[in-house]
């Protein structure tokens, strides 16, 4: 199996993206520590794991806080000894983000707490970890909004994705020599709780769906299957990596049906 003896660590993992990440690490044989801010939603997640026969354990921890990502990284090692893939993956879009004059400074703050922060205190406690267990991968989920700009504002969300490419492509380059791979997961719009809440008209849905060229919103199982490959050591020469999925909105200038 692709991950087998691995120890990974999800954050966001009672929902979407981190949910699915989740169940398919532990498919392909690893040993995973699922952490969500949602102590419910991450149980239900670690019990699917086991009821498919692996291992997991569901740790309730806060991204943005250093004191839970100390915590988070602690807990795993503790149990399973080690640690070789890290997906920073939690992360927020407020319904109240908008452009720079409506978007007050709390949901700012909120956004680049969650988003920025929480990837930056992952890091901090996950390198030592990783490097202790002789090496890894780390996955940091960013989005395309980091690599284009989008006519439906979200400014602090944009910047805060912006900040996890600038990071993710800083710390590669950093650890390159240690073993340590860091790439920046980008996914296009998905059908994902997340995005159907921001886009909560039909309207707002059709006006997002003419930029992709493929027609659809993609499924957090295909950003699972991307993250398993970057996880791997399938590809053990790829780091620093904005690494798109996106149906083909960034490859668009005109798409087929606009
Ligand atoms: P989701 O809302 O389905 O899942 C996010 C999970 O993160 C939830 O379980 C939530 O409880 C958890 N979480 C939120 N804040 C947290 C915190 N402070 N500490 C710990 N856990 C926390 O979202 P998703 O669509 O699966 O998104 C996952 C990631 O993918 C996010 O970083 C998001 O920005 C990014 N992304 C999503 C899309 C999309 O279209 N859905 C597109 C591009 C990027």
């Amino acid at each position: 199996m692709r991950l087998d003896g691995k120890v990974a660590l999800v954050t966001g993992a009672g929902s979407g993206i981190g949910r699915e990440t989740a169940l398919l690490f532990a498919e392909n044989g690893a040993r995973v520590a699922c952490v969500d801010l949602s102590a419910e939603a991450n149980e239900a997640t670690v019990a699917a794991i086991a009821a498919q026969g692996s291992e997991a354990i569901a740790i309730a921890a806060d991204v943005s806080s250093a004191e839970d990502s100390e915590r988070m990284v602690a807990t795993t090692t503790a149990r399973f000894g080690a640690l070789h893939v890290a997906f920073n993956n939690a992360g927020i879009m407020h319904s109240d983000d908008g452009d720079a004059v409506a978007t007050s400074e709390r949901t700012w703050d909120l956004t680049m707490n969650i988003n920025a922060k929480g990837v930056f205190l992952g890091c901090k406690y996950e390198i030592p970890a990783i490097s202790a267990s002789g090496g890894g991968s780390i996955i940091n989920t960013a989005s395309f909004v980091a690599i284009m700009g989008a006519a439906t504002p979200q400014i602090a969300y944009t910047a805060s994705k912006g900040a996890v490419l600038a990071m993710t492509r800083e710390l590669a380059v950093v650890h390159a020599r240690d073993g340590i791979r860091l790439n920046a997961l980008c996914p296009g719009p998905l059908r994902t709780e997340l995005l159907m809440k921001f886009l909560d008209t039909d309207e707002k849905k059709e006006r997002r769906l003419v930029h992709i060229p493929m027609g659809r919103f993609g499924e957090a199982a295909e950003m699972a299957q991307a993250a398993l490959w970057l996880a791997s050591d399938e590809s053990s020469f790829v780091t620093g990596t904005d690494f798109v999925v996106d149906g083909g909105i960034t490859a668009a200038y005109v798409t087929p049906e606009s």
